[in-house]
């Protein structure tokens, strides 16, 4: 059984920045705690999510195979679809932001030097944000032969994983969900994908979360 990615939380990267908001919290009024509707919390118990920020634009390294670049636009149309509005939006191939550090860009990346002590993991998606708004995140795919072979196109292939599946998934983290807390049938942000399973369309309930924000 493949294991589907760990979402990697950063929960900081400049540290002025969090000493300023830090200061400007504590003489501001206590915020009410949030229902999380599946996405990551802040330490204030708000959800993290780009909020008007939206639509997030991402940028396709270009380590990405080219023949998964249509599974990629296929998933952001997916979620674009689902909510009736562009939530997500490809800027386009890049060779201009070739690591996956902070840098103010979103990035996707396919990594095929991904290390054998992280095998297990599909994809990492790593967001960074302040308060409770998202201003980065970055997609990795394992791309790591010995460790999945990915496929895209109508028909299954034996051992290899959903290329889109995959990305509707980490597209679902890009914009702050989480992994399924409870037992959602079908649901798209379930933590495992299986070899040869496609899950190319949110469930209600994903959607329905999506729209606590968007
Ligand atoms: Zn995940």
């Amino acid at each position: 059984m493949a294991v589907f990615k760990r979402f990697q939380l950063k929960v900081w990267g400049i540290a002025a920045i969090m000493a300023l908001s830090l200061m400007v919290q504590a003489c501001a009024p206590q915020l009410s705690p949030q229902s999380s509707c599946n996405f990551v919390m802040s330490n204030e118990a708000q959800r993290v999510s780009w909020g008007a920020e939206a639509p997030v634009i991402l940028y396709v390294d270009s380590s990405v195979p080219s023949e998964f670049f249509g599974a990629i636009q296929a998933g952001v149309n997916t979620w674009n679809q689902s909510l009736g509005r562009e939530v997500l939006k490809i800027g386009g191939w890049s060779t201009a932001y070739p690591t996956e550090r902070q840098d103010g860009v979103n990035v996707i990346y396919f990594k095929r030097d991904w290390p054998e002590a992280s095998k297990d993991k599909q994809a990492v998606t790593t967001i960074h944000w302040a308060g409770d708004r998202i201003f980065e995140a970055d997609i990795s795919v394992n791309g790591n032969p010995s460790h999945y072979v990915y496929f895209w196109g109508p028909e299954p292939i034996p051992r290899r994983v959903d290329f889109e599946s995959l990305l509707l998934h980490e597209l679902g983290h890009v914009l702050g969900l989480d992994h399924s807390e409870v037992e959602v049938a079908g649901t798209v942000m379930a933590k495992k994908l299986m070899d040869t399973t496609t899950r190319r369309q949110p469930v209600a309930a994903d959607v329905d979360n999506l729209r606590c924000e968007y």
